[in-house]
């Protein structure tokens, strides 16, 4: 593992240090150092709108000052960087530093995390669906990304949200979706960014574990389809999917249960060109999240992909909790978000023991109907 590890940080170093690096080897270097063992995301990309439903949530009032600490907060815990590959950012954030000047992109740099970036500019409703979507935000998308890695962003996200209903989702909301991605994707790479494949499939429902199967085998399906009919390097990008779950009004379901059709959805739809699995944490609990990602890494199988996390919700809940925007609890909030780093780093490892969901708000479930990101 350690040798894995040395030499995609090395790769890693190579791409900085060295200007004769092409794109495709950089990406695929890059894709495959967020994919390290024992590494992960963390989703710190909420938009303005998205970050002041958080606050407002610990009663802190939704202006620069506030967003830019709650960042630093998690940024700047010590010893949590350790555990994270990339941090997504949005673009605010990209540019803010920490109290004492230092850029965050230099801070994340300096410990091994890549930068990256939200590029999506949210949903827009498909005329003649039942309230399904498609994500915007093309116009302009290379010149953005060009600017973004300029910056010090090397990656990108975009999410694309679909659901599950009686008739949905329908052949045109899949179809749109994966296209989407696909352009996308194509765009961040000929402009240096690993893409961030997101088809999120929401949780919302009262669906069973099957039907969350079969609907994430189709739209992946379609997605991969996509991506090849667009010519994207699969090497140079990731999957962020949701895990395979009954819906949030029906029953839950054991961790290895939610493991295997989480895994065999992958082994059916993802290439295994593609290096990692990001996994998104979709309204789960901190603790529901981390325990689904250990179990996968546990489960006996075909698995050609490292299978990690990209969590927002699942990450920060409790360090949130904890921090109430008090400077006095500063250092409590930071002993919960390195308590959820750590936990994650051994659920891709499959070695988690559980226990982290002790501290505050750590089981409680993060589910938001409908969630807009
Ligand atoms: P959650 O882990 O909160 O679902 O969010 C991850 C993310 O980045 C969704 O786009």
């Amino acid at each position: 593992m350690l040798s894995i590890t040395l030499l995609n940080f090395l790769i890693y170093l190579i791409t900085l240090i060295n200007p004769s690096f092409s794109y495709p080897d950089e990406l695929i270097a890059n894709a495959a150092y967020i994919g390290t063992p024992g590494k992960g995301i963390l989703a710190a990309d909420e938009s303005t709108g998205t970050i002041g439903k958080r606050l407002s949530s610990i009663n802190v009032e939704n202006v620069e000052s506030n967003r830019r600490a709650l960042r630093e907060l998690l940024f700047c815990t010590p010893g949590a960087l350790q555990y994270l590959s990339g941090v997504i950012l949005y673009e605010e954030t990209l540019y803010q530093k920490t109290a004492a000047g230092k850029p965050f992109v230099d801070v994340m740099k300096e410990a091994g995390v890549l930068p990256g970036i939200k590029v999506d500019k949210g949903t827009v409703e498909l005329a003649g669906t039942d309230g399904e979507t498609t994500t915007q935000g093309l116009d302009g998308l290379a010149q953005r990304c060009a600017q973004y890695y300029t910056a010090g962003a090397r990656f990108a996200k975009w999410r694309a949200v679909l659901k599950i209903g009686p008739n949905e989702p329908s052949q045109l909301a899949i179809n749109e979706n994966a296209n989407g991605l696909a352009r996308y994707a194509i765009i961040c790479q000929e402009n240096g960014l690993v893409p961030i494949v997101e088809p999120e499939i929401l949780v919302d429902g009262s669906h069973d574990i099957n039907k969350c199967a079969d609907i994430t085998e189709r739209v992946l399906a379609a997605c991969y389809k996509a991506l090849n009919d667009h010519k994207v390097l699969l090497e140079g990008t990731l999957l962020k999917p949701n895990m395979v779950t009954p819906g949030s009004d029906a029953k839950k379901v054991a961790p290895e249960v939610v493991a295997e059709y989480t895994v065999r959805a992958l082994q059916r739809t993802m290439p295994p060109a593609v290096p990692a699995v990001v996994f998104l944490s979709g309204g789960q609990s901190e603790e529901e999240a981390t325990v689904n990602l250990n179990a996968m890494n546990q489960f006996k199988g075909k698995k050609p992909w490292t299978l990690t996390f990209s969590f927002g919700r699942a990450l920060q809940q409790s360090t949130l909790k904890a921090w109430s925007g008090k400077e006095e609890n500063v250092g409590k909030a930071q002993a919960a978000f390195l308590a959820r780093c750590k936990a994650n780093s051994e659920a891709t490892l499959g070695i988690y023991k559980g226990g982290s969901g002790l501290s505050e708000g750590a089981s409680e479930s993060l589910h938001v109907k409908d969630y807009k990101y």
